[in-house]
């Protein structure tokens, strides 16, 4: 039942009211040991902090974050410390992240000096050059500055930088949308690669169904902070089940679907700072039920499977004659 609000304040105005702004809004969710768990949704709904409330960047509002049994950023420093290193984090842009001054394989194993100081030099050199090779970049890259890389080959100096840690987790949060949709393909191929040789849990970020659904076991849909459907990521790209999931499968262009077919929403996500009552996604749902606009639908699972929809959870409270079980 994870939250972070932000409170927001008018310059100037003494006598405003403070807003707040729900980025996440109540999710719960859990990832099992060695489980890439994708999670998709428009910009402001919320993916980017919930990245950082995992990792313990940024405090919760409420509910909490466990991690391995422990509660993360509630442990005391030095243990909080040893945490911090078996989770690791990929961001997505990679000319940002890396220091334009120092090479490659400096900064591939700069972690290493924070966390490991015990390495040996030559130890340090060979667990770099291990991981450069574990993401495609061979050792003469080493010694290259940032400026001299493609784009798709930084964003594997980036995973290097993260892998080399050995993490037991890995969030990442929109890897590839700084690149082109063909160097987008490799670096997906990149983390394929990796997920086969090593282990570790994911998170995987990005605005992409298509995206997510190459390389997730999970999907989690997130609309204004919250989770709406949860499901594995061919249930929801082949039988999205709830009406938000419905509207971003049909804009995924797909060999044999007409553009009539295609579900156009009305208007822009409201603002998190103005959640509506009731289903969040009420002011724009082509099935709004009057039920919908006062009652909060929570997220029911069945199956592994979850949804958060009167409609689909409840159809004959929600109003809708049910007929041959389909509403
Ligand atoms: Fe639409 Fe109502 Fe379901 Fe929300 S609860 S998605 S408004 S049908
Ligand atoms: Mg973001």
């Amino acid at each position: 039942n994870l939250t972070r609000h932000y409170r927001l304040r008018q310059r100037g105005n003494l006598f405003a009211r403070t807003k707040t702004l729900k980025a996440v809004d109540g999710l719960t969710f859990d990832v099992a040991p060695g489980e890439m768990l994708g999670i998709v949704g428009e910009s402001g709904s919320g993916k980017s902090t919930t990245a950082r409330l995992l990792l313990g960047h940024i405090p919760p509002t409420s509910g909490e974050v466990v991690f391995g049994g422990e509660k993360v950023g509630a442990v005391p420093d030095l243990a909080w410390r040893r945490m911090r290193r078996r989770m690791q984090m990929i961001y997505q842009d990679p000319l940002g992240a890396l220091d334009p001054r120092i090479t490659i394989g400096e900064q591939i194993g700069e972690p290493l000096i924070v966390h490991f100081p015990d390495l040996t030099r030559d130890a340090r050199r060979a667990k770099v050059r291990a991981v450069m090779g574990n993401v495609g970049l061979s050792s003469h890259h080493g010694d290259r500055f940032p400026h001299e890389l493609s784009g798709g080959q930084r964003q594997r100096v980036i995973i290097a930088r993260a892998l080399v840690m050995e993490p037991e987790l890995l969030v990442c949060d929109e890897p590839v949308s700084a690149l082109d949709v063909s160097v987008q393909a490799q670096v997906l191929n990149v983390f394929q690669d990796i997920r086969a040789r090593n282990s570790f849990t994911g998170v995987f970020i990005s605005h992409d169904l298509k995206v997510v659904r190459q390389i997730a076991d999970r999907v989690a849909v997130m609309y204004l902070g919250r989770i709406v459907e949860i499901g594995r990521p061919g249930e929801v790209f082949h039988q999205p089940l709830h009406p938000y999931s419905r509207a971003l499968v049909s804009a995924v262009p797909r060999k044999g679907r007409s553009a009539r077919e295609r579900i156009i929403l009305a208007g822009d996500p409201p603002n998190p700072v103005n959640v509506p009552p009731g289903c969040p996604f009420h002011t724009r749902c082509p099935q709004v039920k009057p039920v919908c606009r006062i009652e909060r639908p929570e997220l029911m699972s069945e199956g592994g499977r979850a949804v958060a929809c009167h409609l689909v959870n409840n159809p004959s409270t929600a109003g809708v004659a049910v007929a041959n079980g389909e509403a």
